[in-house]
C-alpha cells in the first residue's frame, strides 16, 4: 500500500478543513482528488507530505508515518503544491539543480537534472528564466522538480489550474506518462480531468469523503434507460427486474427506468417474456460532472 490514511482530522480553531478522511491507494493508481473550492483538498495533501500535521488520525507513505518518520515521508515524495510557488529569478536547469541538492544527490545530481529536464520537455527553456516561462512550463518545472529524487508517489495539487486548454492536455499527458511508474494522487476541481487521466477518483466536500470509486464503477452505479413497448405494460412487471431501483412513467407504454447496473437485456427478455417487442431504448450514464455535482450539492 503506497498511501494510507486513517480518521484523519484537521481543524482550525472551530473550524474542520479536513473531518475524519480515511482512504488507502495502492502502488501504481492514479488517484483524482476531486472537490470544490475549501473541500479540504490541500489540507490534506499538506497532511501526507508531512508539511503539516494532522490534528488526529494516522498517515502513512509507503509504510512511514508521516508524525514520526516526516523525512522518510519527503524523501519518498515527489509534491508539486497548489499555485506552484517557484523562484522566479532562477534558471530552470539552476533551480533543478538546487532541488536536488536538497534531496542530496550528489553526484548523480546532474545526470538526474539532465534526465527530469528531458522527460518534462525542458529543453529548450533550461537555461531561462523560470520568471519567463509560460505558466504550462512552470508547472513542467514544478513536475520536474516534484520527480528528481525519483520518489515512489506523487503529490500533484492542481496541477492543471489556471492552464490554456493545450497545456492541459500537455501536462495531463505527462502526469499519464510518469503515472506509469509511480503512485499519483491529484487534485481537480475539473471532472473531466479524471475521467481522462485516472484509475479512481475520490470526492471530497467539506473535509468528508463521499465516494471513492473506480471512474467505471462510480458511472455504473445509476444509470437511466429510457425504453418503448410497442404496448403497455405494468409498472411492478418493470420494478421486478433485478437492479432496477424506480421507475416512471411517461406514457404507459415508454418508460424512465433508473437502475444500478446496464439492464437492457434483460429488459430485451422482459418483454418477449410478456409478448411485448421493444420500439426503442436509450440509455443515459451519468457524467462524472451530474454525478460530483448532486453529492456536492448539500
Ligand atoms: P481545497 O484545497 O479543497 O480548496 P483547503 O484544504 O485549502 O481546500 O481548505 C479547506 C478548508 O480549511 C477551507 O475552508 C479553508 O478556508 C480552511 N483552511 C485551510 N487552511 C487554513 C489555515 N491555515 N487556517 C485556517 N483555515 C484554513
Ligand atoms: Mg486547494
Amino acid at each position: 500500500m503506497s498511501i494510507i490514511a486513517k480518521d484523519v482530522v484537521k481543524k482550525y480553531k472551530n473550524q474542520y478543513a479536513v473531518n475524519g478522511v480515511s482512504f488507502e491507494i495502492n502502488q501504481g493508481e492514479i488517484v483524482g482528488f476531486i472537490g470544490p473550492n475549501g473541500a479540504g483538498k490541500s489540507t490534506m495533501m499538506k497532511i501526507i507530505c508531512a508539511y503539516i500535521s494532522a490534528t488526529s488520525g494516522i498517515v502513512l507513505v509507503n509504510g512511514y508515518d508521516v508524525k514520526t518518520q516526516s523525512i522518510q515521508v519527503r524523501r519518498s515524495i515527489g509534491y508539486l503544491p497548489e499555485n506552484n510557488p517557484l523562484y522566479l529569478d532562477m534558471y530552470v536547469k539552476e533551480y533543478l539543480a538546487f532541488v536536488s541538492g536538497i534531496y542530496g544527490l550528489g553526484k548523480t545530481s546532474s545526470k538526474r537534472v539532465n534526465e527530469m529536464i528531458d522527460a518534462t520537455g525542458l529543453g529548450n527553456e533550461q537555461h531561462k528564466k523560470i520568471g519567463s516561462l509560460s505558466k504550462g512550463y512552470r508547472q513542467r518545472v514544478g513536475l520536474a522538480q516534484a520527480l528528481i529524487h525519483d520518489p515512489k508517489v506523487l503529490i500533484l495539487d492542481e496541477p492543471t489550474t489556471g492552464l490554456d486548454p493545450n497545456q492541459i492536455i500537455e501536462i495531463r499527458n505527462l502526469i499519464s506518462e510518469v503515472g506509469k511508474s509511480k503512485t499519483v494522487l491529484f487534485s481537480t476541481h475539473i471532472m473531466q480531468e479524471a475521467e481522462a487521466i485516472c484509475n479512481r477518483t475520490m470526492i471530497i466536500n467539506k473535509g468528508k469523503i463521499i465516494a471513492n470509486t473506480g471512474v467505471d464503477d462510480i458511472q455504473h452505479q445509476e444509470q437511466t434507460i429510457t425504453v418503448e413497448f410497442n404496448a403497455p405494460i405494468e409498472e411492478a412487471v418493470l420494478l421486478s427486474i433485478p437492479d432496477v431501483i424506480q421507475v416512471k412513467a411517461i406514457n404507459h407504454s415508454k418508460w424512465i427506468i433508473y437502475s444500478h447496473n446496464d439492464i437492457r437485456e434483460t429488459l430485451f427478455r422482459v418483454a418477449v417474456e410478456h409478448g411485448l417487442a421493444v420500439l426503442g431504448m436509450q440509455q443515459h450514464t451519468k457524467t462524472l460532472e451530474e454525478i460530483f455535482h448532486e453529492l456536492t450539492q448539500s
